[in-house]
């Protein structure tokens, strides 16, 4: 009876640490997958529209599960955000994105990958620091790197400025993504020394079937222009968008009409067929 009992003893401990582990909560578990560098990056191509020709892509990160399944960066970036989980998975991507791009960015200097970085990133600007070491030792320009992020990253509008000045010194390009989704005025988006203007999807997606009057569209491209501003076209999943675009003098789209976000094997695959020879 005693081995028995032992026996029993040893499944209920065994069934306990299989529940508890099971019962991770959301933040353990995401804490679990920084520790374990569970961290990939995909990348969607960026066109120039004039020429159809690749000209760089945007970094997307994704958690690969150790059971091989992919998480969608909107699942877990809140709770990253929140947590402060943000900076060490901001780490893992810019590491990985010199790993998976060094060759290819060393060998076309008209190359860049667009990292996107949160609010804490701009806020402690460390990022800046990590971008350095990571370039430190290999042949790729700071040129060849952006840096995105959304108006709730430039929220705090000094340290906004700071970061910003400081990555632009070092020779990053800088951009508001999903532009004209927040509420951002004008003259707040005046006091930012960017580069880039990300538009975002939901204004792409009209622009082929709304009338141009009721579209606030082409004023979001006249100001940017009037910005100085290089312009994005996000989420462009028609010719007749892309056409669009191209008339109104939109520098760059980016699309699944183009391409979706891809490993960084397909992507340097594409770039070799879609790049300027
Ligand atoms: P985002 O920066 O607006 O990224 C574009 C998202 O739109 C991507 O989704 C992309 O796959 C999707 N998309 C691109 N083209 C099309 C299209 O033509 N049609 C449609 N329907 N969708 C398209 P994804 O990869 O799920 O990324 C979601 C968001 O997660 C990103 O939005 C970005 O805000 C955030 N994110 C991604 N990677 C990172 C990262 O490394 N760090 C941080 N902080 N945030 C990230
Ligand atoms: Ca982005
Ligand atoms: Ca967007
Ligand atoms: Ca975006």
């Amino acid at each position: 009876l005693l081995p028995l009992g032992l026996l029993m003893a040893a499944f209920m401990v065994g069934l306990v640490v299989w529940v508890s582990r099971k019962r991770l909560s959301p933040l353990g578990e995401l804490k679990l997958g920084v520790d374990k560098h569970e961290f990939i990056v995909h990348y969607q191509p960026l066109i120039e529209l004039k020429t159809g020709l690749c000209v760089g892509a945007e970094a997307l990160v994704r958690w690969q599960r150790p059971d091989g399944s992919m998480t969608r960066p909107d699942l877990f970036i809140p709770l990253a955000e929140e947590s402060g989980l943000i900076l060490p998975i901001t780490d893992q991507v810019v590491t990985e994105v010199i790993r998976d791009m060094r060759h290819v960015l060393q060998a076309d200097r008209t190359l860049h990958i667009a990292i996107n970085i949160s609010a804490q990133d701009i806020k402690t600007g460390r990022v800046l620091n990590v971008v350095q070491a990571a370039l430190k030792g290999t042949d790729i320009q700071p040129q060849q790197i952006w840096l995105e992020a959304t108006e709730r990253g430039f929220m705090d509008i000094e340290a906004a400025r700071t970061t910003i000045n400081t990555a632009r010194e070092m020779g990053h390009a800088v951009a508001i993504d999903d532009f004209g989704t927040g509420y951002s005025s004008l003259s707040y988006l005046q006091g930012l020394p960017l580069d880039t203007l990300k538009i975002d999807k939901s204004f792409i997606d009209t622009v082929d079937t709304e009338s141009a009057t009721s579209s606030v569209t082409p004023y979001i491209i006249e100001m940017a222009k009037a910005l100085k501003l290089q312009i994005v076209a996000e989420g462009v999943e028609t010719q007749a968008q892309a056409d669009y675009l191209l008339a109104h003098d939109v520098d760059f789209g980016q699309g699944w009409l183009f391409s979706k976000a891809l490993t960084a094997h397909e992507f340097i695959a594409y770039y070799q067929a879609n790049r300027a020879q």
